[in-house]
């Protein structure tokens, strides 16, 4: 079972491994004939060839959970509920397996793997309480003799795609509800780094979900393509960059699908005078530049207010030189490389952009970066960035933290609203007056108060505001329910005598 992770924690061959996709409870390899590089991103070395679905591999995919569905909505939520504790079971102890396939294809250092494992784990928790989760209501006598109930009843076969940033969390906000509520599932996870969805695969059979109901292909544009067009998939959750969720929501809809497609975000963190600079610098360079500011929650721009900037800058200087760049595997290491040569080297122009639209250089990572082959690149900070300039309104993804000025919170705030983003922001102040206006006053998804990445626990929902979000319904917790779930009213008599007459008029609840 354990074949996927073996590869992460032997030694590494050398070898190029073919990643397969998962239909209907085993291994399937593509007949394609398309590809593309999987790599350790730490050593700059290839160390996968991915299959790239056609359109017929997605086809044998959707097939199999057609199936698979039929019986699966059919089992009753108890044996579901034992079936999901065993899921959990078997993910804990499986979690740093899991968070090696991490490390090794997308470069993150392991400790940060293992807290993404741990975050999609609560929501395998939460979604063992799946028979509180589905109750609907009941009305008795509604109208004489008629009671009135709801029910929430599984879509069928439902699709996720998603980034390269989370290869596990991610998919776990998706399958994990959407199996709870008794779907079928097709996974076309980042083609980057696709192997923990395989590892999933089998960890869900190991725990005994029957064959067909969680399916992984793998691919690009063809298999996104085919996913939204075809007519027996009923809803699709997707997370990535913003043009392509805004495709994804426009395509998959016209199809007639559910869909909710979250996208990217430039995150501002407000620093007011009043607040604890020392936390605030914690907090700005763990949240700029963890798991190497590829992260959707990430701290892309401080916004400092007054006298705050000075303090703020020289206190996030101070913190630079100390952040240990290196790779993941060792337990040294703070920040790893980036998740493929292309992005280093975009991520690094930005550092020169900067500078030339007027920005302050105060620190450039390329000068810090480790020696190798591996994808690196150091922290920067760039200062006095303003919101016309590119290093401000695009999402850079990378560890490049920017600085701008402003005098007053108004200021800072309605920088905020401007934004066409809204996923998570955050301030820092010590005044609970100002920080309750702030929940207020800001158009953003998800709120932090001296708290600078506000990730929702799994029962409540993540999701943004604005081009961070298209759909309706945010993604796991009690919207992910509402998600995966279409509700169904039931009205409903029994013969009784008493209550039995021929009445033609229209039926009235008195
Ligand atoms: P991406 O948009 O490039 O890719 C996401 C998925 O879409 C992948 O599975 C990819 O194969 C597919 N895809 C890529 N190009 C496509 C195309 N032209 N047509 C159809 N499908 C296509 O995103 P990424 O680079 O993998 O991930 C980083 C982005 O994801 C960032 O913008 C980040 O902010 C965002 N993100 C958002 C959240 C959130 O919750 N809002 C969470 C994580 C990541």
């Amino acid at each position: 079972m354990t074949e996927v992770a073996d590869q992460f924690t032997e030694e590494r061959s050398g070898e190029v491994t073919r990643i397969a996709h998962w239909i209907d409870g085993q291994r399937v390899e593509g007949d394609s004939g398309r590809t593309g590089p999987v790599y350790n991103p730490a050593l700059g070395l290839q160390t996968g060839e991915v299959d790239f679905a056609s359109v017929e591999d997605v086809e044998r995919a959707v097939q199999a959970a057609k199936g698979a569905f039929e019986s699966w909505r059919t089992i009753s939520l108890s044996r579901r509920t034992e079936l999901f504790f065993r899921i959990r079971e078997l993910f804990h102890d499986h979690a740093e397996d899991i968070a090696k396939i991490l490390t090794a294809e997308h470069g993150k250092v392991l400790s940060d793997a293992k807290g993404e494992v741990a975050r999609g784990l609560e929501v395998i928790e939460y979604c063992c309480g799946i028979p509180e989760l589905l109750k609907g209501g009941f009305s008795e006598q509604a109208s004489t003799g008629i009671d009135v109930y709801s029910i929430r009843q599984p879509l069928g076969v439902v699709a996720g795609i998603t980034p390269f940033n989370f290869p596990a969390m991610v998919p776990m906000w998706m399958w994990a509800p959407a199996i709870a509520c008794g779907n079928a599932f097709v996974l076309k996870p980042s083609e980057k780094d696709p192997s923990a969805s395989v590892f999933t695969a089998e960890l869900l059979k190991d725990a005994g979900l029957p064959d067909g109901v969680f399916n992984v292909v793998h691919g690009d544009k063809v298999a996104v393509d085919a996913i939204l067009e075809h007519p027996g998939i009923s809803a699709v959750s997707f997370v990535g960059s913003t043009p392509i969720a805004r495709y994804v929501y426009e395509t998959g809809t016209a199809n007639g699908k559910r869909v909710q497609a979250l996208g990217g975000a430039k995150n501002h963190m407000i620093v007011l005078p009043d607040a604890d600079i020392d936390m605030a610098a914690d907090a700005a360079v763990s949240a700029g530049y963890g798991s190497a500011g590829e992260r959707c929650m990430a701290v892309s721009l401080l916004v400092a207010v007054g006298h705050a900037a000075d303090d703020l800058v020289g206190a996030i200087q101070e913190r630079l030189p100390k952040v240990k760049v290196g790779d993941g595997m060792h337990p040294d290491s703070e920040m790893g490389p980036l998740v493929t040569r292309e992005h280093r080297d975009k991520v690094a122009s930005y550092i020169d952009r900067g500078r030339d639209e007027g920005a302050t250089v105060v620190a450039d990572g390329r000068e810090t970066a480790p020696e190798g082959d591996g994808f690196w690149l150091g922290v920067s900070l760039l200062d006095n960035v303003k919101p016309e300039m590119d290093v401000y309104k695009d999402e850079i993804f990378g560890p490049v933290l920017g600085i701008t000025r402003v005098e007053t919170y108004d200021e800072a705030v309605e920088l905020v609203n401007e934004n066409p983003y809204g996923n998570g922001v955050a301030i820092f102040t010590r005044d609970g007056g100002v920080a309750r206006q702030f929940q207020f006053d800001v158009k953003a998804g998800m709120v932090g108060v001296n708290v600078p990445i506000p990730v929702p626990v799994a029962y409540y929902s993540f999701g943004g505001w604005k081009s961070s979000l298209f759909g309706d319904l945010h993604i796991y917790g009690p919207e992910g329910i509402q998600f995966y779930t279409r509700g169904k009213v039931v009205t409903s008599r029994w013969p009784d005598p008493a209550t039995s007459k021929v009445d033609l008029g229209f039926p009235q609840t008195r």
